[in-house]
């Protein structure tokens, strides 16, 4: 299985797809639907979750050998979870919980951003491409540092992080500044997440040249962070059968709490892989691109932007739809005119007979702040179990959606923990102090104990204090690519 950009040209293997991470012409790349391999579910279903996500990652990145997908993957994702089952699903008895917060960061991205050092670096060695590899990032604060903390020490890759010194929050930032790991920077960028990203961008436009270096990129257009994605939707399903909830071959539904269709995107792969997906159910904040997209076959970003409880879905360009137009359509000079007429004009309109085909699989629902730490209360009021603010946006929309219309089961994105002034405010409590105080508090209250990698992190040293503004970057980057050792 070859993979293509998204807006025509050349096949690529599925290794150089992950090695240059955007495709030359702006399109991400994505395999062809007709190509996606179908799985035998029940051969799947006893498989530890190591030995599914060999058998998939191997299927979707056939560069990959079963067993070289089985050693990476365990490289990747060995004693780094809280959870022997790495994601495990939390059955209330009334709602299943996918919590994918059992990582080093505890946030979702880790579930990508474990496996891709090790698919990049060994992707690199097939494509005979040895020049060590600097990743660059820019973060809004969940990204960066589940990616620091993937790529830390992973011999001939280094990795600088960019993030808005006013755009994120206490627990967010001491996560990063006091990251350890020789091949790491941490650096903050006066002004908010656009300047941070456009300074990255504007660097891999510039493409400096040091002999022995080149430079990628580790956020959700690069294929290798979408497949470690399509397990979790498998382990979610035979857990949910083990629970008693459904029977072998019968439709789950899914809610995802979605910012990038990155997260949903992989649900659809699975769905297209022959896992028995019902709906999925594409959950949104104030920032309802998506909804109005998926109810409407308009998309249209020249709205305004909310910053609300639930930061890392506040986004108006959701980049990995493009796939899905793509899988869906199979035409990528639609996709092509589409996403110019976005990047011209703002906003785009599907044709019919697609919008028909994407309101066959999803559905798309949005919640606002106020409702989302009502979900928060109902969800601890009534089922005593404690939930962040991204997963509530999921819950509230699987409500809204009706809990009818068959069993699902709720991604569950960040650990309560993560957004502790919230989920506090949403409980009722009083949130005296600053968000550590908070921590300590939530967890004496709620008696669900706190992520270790969170414990003590406000005593934890700071190693990272660069600071700069977005016209440096270039120069600091390019500084960084000179020196052999940092
Ligand atoms: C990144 C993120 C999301 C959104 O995932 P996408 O793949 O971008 O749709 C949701 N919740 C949390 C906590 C995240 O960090």
């Amino acid at each position: 299985m070859n993979y293509f950009s998204t807006r025509g040209g050349e096949a690529v293997s599925s290794a150089k797809a992950i090695v240059e991470g955007l495709a030359p012409d702006g399109g991400l790349y994505t395999m062809a639907a007709e190509a996606i391999p179908h799985m035998d579910i029940d051969a799947l279903k006893e498989l530890d979750y190591y030995a599914l996500a060999a058998k998939i990652v191997s299927a979707l990145l056939p560069d990959f050998s079963e067993a070289e997908a089985h050693e990476l993957v365990k490289l990747a994702y060995s004693g780094k979870f809280s959870s022997p089952l790495l994601a495990p699903v939390a059955d209330t008895g009334e709602d299943m919980f996918l919590e994918l917060f059992r990582g080093p960061t505890s946030a979702f991205k880790d579930m990508a951003l474990c496996l891709l050092p090790y698919l990049m670096k060994e992707s690199a060695r097939k494509c005979g491409q040895d020049d060590d590899i600097l990743i660059l990032t820019a973060t809004s604060g969940d990204t960066g540092k589940a990616a620091m903390e993937g790529f830390r020490d992973v011999p001939g890759i280094k990795i600088i992080v960019f993030y808005p010194d006013s755009g994120v929050s206490a627990v967010q930032k001491q996560q990063m500044v006091s990251q350890e790991g020789k091949n790491v920077k941490v650096c903050a960028v006066i002004g908010n997440f656009d300047d941070a990203q456009s300074g990255v961008k504007r660097i891999f436009e510039s493409a400096p040249q040091v002999p022995g270096v080149s430079l990628s990129s580790a956020n959700s257009i690069n294929i290798g962070r979408l497949v470690p994605q399509v397990v979790y939707y498998f382990s979610a399903y035979f857990a949910a059968v083990r629970y008693g909830r459904i029977k072998m071959g019968e439709k789950l539904n899914f809610s995802v709490p979605t910012g990038n269709f990155g997260d949903i995107l992989a649900g659809y792969i699975a769905d297209c892989m022959g896992l028995p997906v019902g709906r999925l159910i594409c959950a949104s904040n104030e920032n309802n691109v998506l909804t109005d997209f998926i109810n409407t076959g308009v998309y249209d970003r020249r709205r305004d932007f909310h910053k609300t409880i639930s930061p890392s879905m506040d986004i108006l360009i959701s980049s990995n739809l493009e796939r899905l137009l793509y899988l869906m359509s199979g035409d990528s000079e639609l996709v092509a005119s589409l996403m110019s007429q976005l990047k011209a004009e703002g906003h785009y309109q599907v044709p019919a007979e697609l919008l028909e085909k994407i309101q066959a699989k999803f559905s798309a629902y949005c919640c606002d702040d106020a409702q989302t730490k009502e979900s928060i209360r109902a969800v601890w009021d009534k089922q005593h179990y404690l939930c962040d603010t991204h997963t509530a946006v999921a819950w509230k929309a699987a409500q809204d959606f009706g809990r009818d219309k068959g069993p699902c089961v709720i991604l569950s994105t960040a650990s309560p923990y993560k957004f502790p002034a919230a989920v506090m405010e949403a409980l009722g409590l009083d949130c005296a102090g600053d968000e550590y105080d908070m921590m300590e508090k939530l967890e004496q209250i709620s008696a669900v104990p706190m992520p270790e990698n969170l414990r003590g992190l406000k005593e934890r040293k700071v190693l990272h204090n660069d600071l700069l503004a977005p016209e440096a970057m270039p120069d600091y980057v390019f500084g960084k690519m000179k020196e052999a050792k940092w």
